[in-house]
């Protein structure tokens, strides 16, 4: 005989590890159960029955026997009866799938009441008021959440049952009683409000309220397994990434009751503070009621603190059952617990979720009490998390004055932390143009969508009128570390006007504004900003040590300005991957002099440009030197085409149609013609189909040696001149868009002739070497050839991603990239998770390959990718020695390497 599948298990046959099974809150009643906390009695339909009702459209054949069997074990152990009119139990019915998904469906409570029950329960309880409320709520509750989802109406339409309208009944009747609250309200009212719900019911439904406890039973078991696909539950699923395959299970189970008077209630609390990670119960606790009546915010609750001087005895039970699970789950619990005439009963627990700040505290801690080890505490941070706790905030006083001048303009949602001021920009198009060009940008909309994300990447901040914590300009704003301010209906943001107005006021295209992300607030105006300091973070700062000791990978920063290479290194960059010369030649004292020498007609032109740029690109230098002593550092040579230092075509050329016109009046304008149309032959004579694949990186500096010799020249004297200082140095010049190794070859033995003259002429030696990018598909191809004439390579996977997806980086994102992962054809945007099947061969062949060629060879990455945890795993694998992001993802990067480590470490023992 085949042995019926089981399909209801009671708390006390399962465990914490069945949560596929049981869902997550019918595995922790289990396991609670099991370590003897006081849970109420109870047991769990299984999420495969659910799966079968889904699929079928029928409970499963003999479910409603196992249900009646276990129900019978739970009148054994409570010694009463379902239904029974002396001595009923009751039950509540709760859903609980395998991810926690609030708020999917409500639970239904004091189910088994009806008619003949509730005064088995009034004399049991030997209150009468007390039975006839919990009548009430489960009428409202069980029509709301189950009949109104099973049943239509005669006349075929959707029954209302929304609680609101058993609200509207209560609130009449608490009116004409001059009531203010629930309790004011006596038995004979509350028995009348029954009346009235189930007259509402029967009207609604055209039959009469199930009095059957079974059916009752019955049907609340179908509603639940139905609420696995409402709306609101399909939603959620797709918002958060979860199967919609699992199915939820029911959990059925005793009901003890906290509105039984002052020495009853019911609260929610957490082992510790979820917001500061500090070590106290944190939580509240309404006295004399039931569950949802603490969620409904019917009454304020206390605070758990206030519970321990209230009922000292209550506070000290329930001190222990935290301290309990603690210790069992190893984790901060969030518990949902319930009090009984003096008697504690736990009803959920399951991990508490936290800020990012009490994410990294409590690891620490826990790790310091002994409770886990380091390497558990430095797996339980999200890398992601931490770099949130070092964003700029604004300078506390300057925000008090902000405030004092009447510049608070509104408030919002804090989305996404820190605080940020820039000019507000209502489309993305303009906002990633203009943060490109070095401007700080408030990006400005009603709501964003992916469309929005490449203007969201080059923005400072974010500000929308519509939209919740995770609307999509939260949940990228988060992604990106980037401060967001989201539903701050106060503005009306008017796109083809380009404006917003908020309260009478009117902010234009380009005015300044500063949002702050930790608060919500909204201001007119720049509102200076203080940068974090990760030595302030205590407890993060000894976490990263902790990861430092674990993890193989270097990390080190990508840096063009002292400013940002000092700020790598407090974040503890051990070197700068990635140095860009071109960011220098785009300031403002610089490009004249850039422009003179890229238009420069004769080698002479081109040499006093260059001459001029010499000293101001050693300065440069010297300031990164300068800061990091000896750490070091990358310094890449002029990669991006020419044509960026110039003028936009199209631009310069509707200027010209203009001065055309102008210039038959003016001989100002002539001259100013003449000239634009000199700057327009050079830029159509730069102008290229694929700027991208044309002339750029290192075929520019073959091309145009002058260019890369000065760079040279600036590097090697800085580094001689901070040594002289008495500053150690170390240089690496690195060479980009390599793709065939004679090019290096080429390049390298004119800039080693060039370093070693300036060495001979500054009379010392400095520590420098020569190296590549691999950037380019077939550089990785010929790794080991490249190696034998590199020092190091520095993989780029921005272009290297680029060129072998044949994706352009500026467009493909939101032309292509964005529907394709909408449609699944691509998992992850390649440009911000390494492709690893593809790219990452690339990647890993070339390392294995240079590696065996020249065994010195020291190989990093300075993409985008190197900030991203998920990349920075397979880097490690892959063996690199180091990865390079920017400064604010550095310490996200060095728990990330430390994780990569530990989990490499993982699969090593089990393989
Ligand atoms: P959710 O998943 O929305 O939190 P729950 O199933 O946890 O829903 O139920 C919500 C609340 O209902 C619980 O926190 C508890 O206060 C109350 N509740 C559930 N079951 C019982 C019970 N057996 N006895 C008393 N209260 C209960
Ligand atoms: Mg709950
Ligand atoms: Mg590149």
């Amino acid at each position: 005989m085949i042995q019926a599948k089981k399909r209801v298990y009671l708390f006390e046959e399962g465990n914490k590890d069945m949560r596929d099974l049981l869902g997550g809150k019918g595995a922790n009643l289990a396991e609670m159960t099991r370590i003897g906390l006081p849970v109420p009695p109870g047991f769990t339909i299984t999420t495969e029955a659910c799966r079968e009702y889904l699929a079928t459209g029928r409970l499963p054949e003999g479910l409603m026997d196992e249900v009646k069997e276990k129900m019978k074990v739970l009148e054994e152990k409570t010694g009463r009866k379902f239904g029974d009119p002396k001595n009923p139990l009751l039950v509540s019915v709760r859903s609980g799938a395998k991810f926690s998904m609030p708020g999917m469906m409500d639970t239904v409570l004091n189910l088994g009441l009806n008619d003949e029950t509730v005064r088995g329960l009034a004399e049991l309880t030997g209150d009468e008021r007390f039975a006839y409320d919990a009548y009430r709520r489960f009428l409202s509750i069980f029509s709301d959440v189950v009949l109104s989802n099973l049943f239509t109406r005669p006349d075929g339409e959707k029954p209302n049952l929304d609680r609101s309208r058993f609200e509207e009944i209560l609130e009449r009747k608490k009116e004409e009683r001059g009531a203010k609250y629930d309790i004011e309200l006596s038995a004979e009212d509350l028995k009348e409000i029954c009346e009235e719900y189930k007259k509402l019911i029967e009207s609604e439904l055209g039959r009469p309220f199930p009095e059957d406890p079974w059916e009752q039973l019955r049907l609340a078991i179908e509603a639940v397994f139905r609420s696995w696909n409402n709306k609101r539950a399909v939603d959620y699923r797709n918002f958060y990434g979860i199967p919609h395959d699992l199915g939820t299970a029911v959990n059925i189970q005793t009901m003890v009751f906290g509105n039984m008077g002052e020495d009853s209630g019911t609260g929610v609390a957490f082992t510790r503070n979820v917001a500061t990670g500090e070590k106290e119960i944190y939580g509240e606790y309404l006295v004399n009621a039931q569950g949802e009546d603490v969620v409904a915010g019917i009454r304020t609750p206390m605070k758990i603190s206030e519970l321990k001087k209230r009922d000292p005895e209550i506070y000290k039970q329930f001190e222990r059952v935290c301290e309990i699970l603690e210790r069992h789950y190893r984790d901060v619990q969030d518990i949902e617990f319930t009090v009984e005439r003096g008697k504690l009963y736990i009803l959920q627990c399951r991990a508490g979720k936290r800020t990012a700040k009490a994410a990294v505290k409590i690891a620490v801690d826990m790790a310091k009490e002994g409770l886990i080890s380091k390497e558990e505490a430095i797996a339980r941070v999200e890398p992601q998390q931490i770099t949130q706790l070092l964003v700029p905030r604004f300078d506390p006083q300057e925000k008090e004055k902000a405030i004092r001048e009447g510049r608070l303009l509104a408030r919002g949602v804090n989305a996404s932390p820190g605080a940020a001021s820039g000019i507000a920009v209502f489309d993305a198009d303009k906002a990633e143009e203009l943060g490109r060009a070095g401007k700080r940008v408030i990006l400005v909309r009603p709501e964003t969508t992916p469309d929005d994300v490449h203007g969201m990447l080059a923005s400072k901040g974010i500000l929308t009128q519509r939209g919740g914590m995770t609307s999509h300009a939260a949940v990228v704003a988060r992604g990106l570390g980037l401060p967001c301010v989201v539903g701050c209906e106060e503005i009306k943001v008017d796109v083809e006007r380009r404006l917003f107005e908020v309260n009478g006021k009117i902010v234009r295209e380009f005015d300044e504004i500063s949002i702050d992300g930790d608060t919500g607030e909204v201001f007119a105006g720049a509102i200076p900003t203080l940068e974090p300091k990760l030595e302030e973070e205590r407890e993060l700062s000894e976490l990263l040590r902790w990861a430092d000791e674990i993890r193989r990978l270097g990390v080190w920063a990508n840096a063009d300005y002292p400013r940002d290479a000092r700020r790598a290194v407090e974040f503890g960059a051990e070197g700068i991957g990635l140095c860009r010369t071109e960011h220098m030649f785009m300031e403002t004292d610089r490009l004249p002099w850039v422009q003179k020498m890229i238009m420069a007609q004769t080698p002479e032109e081109r040499k006093e440009a260059l001459d001029h740029l010499l000293p101001l690109q050693r300065g440069d230098f010297e300031g990164i030197f300068e800061v990091m002593e000896g750490r070091p550092v990358v310094i890449r040579l002029i990669d991006p085409p020419l044509h960026e230092f110039l003028p936009n075509y199209d631009e310069l050329l509707a200027e010209i149609f203009e001065l055309r016109e102008k210039a038959r009046e003016s001989e100002e304008a002539g001259r100013e013609l003449s000239e634009k149309e000199k700057i327009l032959s050079v830029v159509r004579s730069l102008k290229e189909a694929n700027p991208m694949m044309g002339l750029r990186g290192c075929r520019l500096g073959i091309l145009y040696p002058e260019i890369i010799e000065m760079q040279t020249r600036a590097i090697i004297e800085a580094a001689c001149e901070v040594k002289r200082r008495g500053k150690p140095v170390r240089v690496k010049i690195m060479i980009p868009l390599v793709s065939h190794v004679n090019e290096l070859r080429w390049i390298r033995e004119r800039l080693e002739s060039v370093a070693r003259k300036v060495m001979e002429e500054q009379g010392m030696e400095v520590d420098y070497s020569f190296g590549t990018m691999i950037e380019t598909p077939r550089a990785a191809l010929t790794a080991s050839e490249i190696a034998k004439v590199a020092d190091f390579f520095s993989f780029g996977t921005n272009d290297l991603t680029q060129m072998v997806f044949g994706f352009s980086r500026d467009d493909a994102e939101g032309k292509v990239i964005m529907p394709y992962t909408k449609m699944g054809i691509l998992e992850k945007n390649p440009f911000q998770t390494l492709d690893v099947e593809g790219v990452g061969r690339l990647v890993e062949e070339a390392t294995r390959a240079g590696k065996a060629a020249n065994p010195n060879l020291e190989v990093g990455i300075c993409g985008e990718h190197g900030g991203d945890p998920e990349s920075i795993r397979f880097f490690h694998k892959a063996g690199l020695d180091y990865v390079s992001c920017s400064p604010f993802r550095v310490p996200a990067a060095r728990l990330a390497a430390a994780q990569a480590a530990l989990a490499a470490g993982v699969e090593d023992r089990t393989k």
